[in-house]
């Protein structure tokens, strides 16, 4: 089999409210692998908030998809490290992670579709049914939105809600748990994401604030970029740490697991090079007692996370219309259930990409 072309473009996705609030927009960047056997492979990478996505679509087009055309699309860890290494001045993180990641998903879906096999078991299955967790509650709610969302996802069966504590004044975020803590009782359990806000001191002191809410973990406490900081919050804070939305190789991921810590990881498959790198990270947290929860993207994360016998939660943000995607998962008490359909099992629904390209 040849890839004989890829067609890419953006889709510029609205939103609604209460996530409209802070994120009016997504963005998908995708990658339409052709095949000359007649397959044919989707691969995006979902930029949350759409900012950058031109120079994702411009170093994908340029630079990624002409070393695949010509190539046998089976040969995917090869293909994989071809990409990786064309331009070895540009490190396969931000920007150029992101397009290898489209590339590569739309590789294991013609993979997965070739041998007839959704890519969870294609992988080695662990379970086809993973728990998910309810994730929103960003700054800008009232507190209205805030157990509005919560208790949405609750009446779709989440025993977990995820939420932002982005106040500088860490006795509001404290509040603001508290409220969401009180609307849903002990049948939902909360965690908590900083988004990179704070510093060392600032999370302690935060973190403090917190312990008594049993909450699940504390996330991406300071700069993605700073690996000490990260572990020495971990070191000093009692409530487990998560990390990773916002890192992108296995050496990355090894460096945060060697440095100690932290308990869950989240690689985001349309970030951290595709399935094949997030797979990589997965197997190295299995030797460390680490469980890994991927950031975002479920439907195509629920693969991964079933593959790995550290798979833990999906991140359940609920954003996407019902005209965008053909095959969506559907979440079912808490659950997503993967479906049987060969390769990731998503397709753009009819009329999306006339609808939402930009
Ligand atoms: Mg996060």
């Amino acid at each position: 089999m040849k890839i004989t072309g890829i067609e890419s473009f953006v889709l510029k996705i609205p939103t609604r409210k209460p996530i409209a609030l802070d994120y009016p927009e997504h963005r998908l960047v995708v990658a339409e692998i052709r095949t000359d056997a007649g397959l044919t492979g989707l691969g995006y990478s979902l930029v949350f908030g759409g900012a950058g996505s031109e120079a994702v679509h411009a170093y994908l087009d340029t630079r990624l998809a002409p070393v695949l055309i010509g190539e046998d699309p089976l040969f995917v860890e090869r293909l994989w490290e071809r990409m990786y290494r064309v331009d070895r001045g540009i490190k396969r993180q931000g920007i150029a992670a992101y397009a290898q990641s489209a590339l590569d998903i739309g590789l294991w879906d013609i993979v997965g579709k070739a041998a007839n096999l959704p890519l969870v078991k294609l992988w080695g299955a662990a379970t086809d049914r993973v728990p998910t967790y309810g994730s929103g509650g960003w700054p800008h709610y009232s507190l209205d939105d805030l157990v509005g969302e919560a208790e949405r996802y609750a009446g779709m069966g989440c025993r977990y809600y995820k939420m932002k504590i982005h106040d500088p004044d860490p006795r509001v975020n404290r509040e603001r748990v508290a409220v969401v803590r009180t609307a849903l009782g002990d049948r939902v359990r909360l965690m908590v994401d900083v988004n990179q806000k704070l510093d060392v001191l600032g999370n302690i002191r935060q973190a403090a604030l917190l312990e008594d809410f049993d909450l699940v973990w504390y996330e991406e406490p300071v700069l993605a970029d700073d690996l000490a900081a990260c572990a020495e919050v971990a070191r000093s804070i009692k409530i487990p740490v998560a990390t990773g939305e916002n890192n992108y190789t296995r050496y990355e991921f090894r460096d945060l697991i060697e440095r100690g810590g932290v308990r869950y990881l989240m690689p985001d498959v349309c970030r951290a090079n595709g399935f094949s790198e997030t797979l990589r990270i997965g197997r190295l947290a299995a030797a460390h007692q680490v469980l890994v929860s991927p950031h975002v993207v479920h439907e195509l994360s629920l693969h991964v996370t079933g593959a790995l016998s550290n798979g833990h939660l999906v991140e359940f943000i609920d954003w996407t219309p019902p005209d965008l995607f053909d095959g969506m998962p559907v979440c079912e008490d808490g659950h997503f259930r993967i479906s049987d359909r060969p390769g990731h099992g998503i397709a753009l629904a009819p009329g999306a990409a006339r609808k939402y390209r930009m």
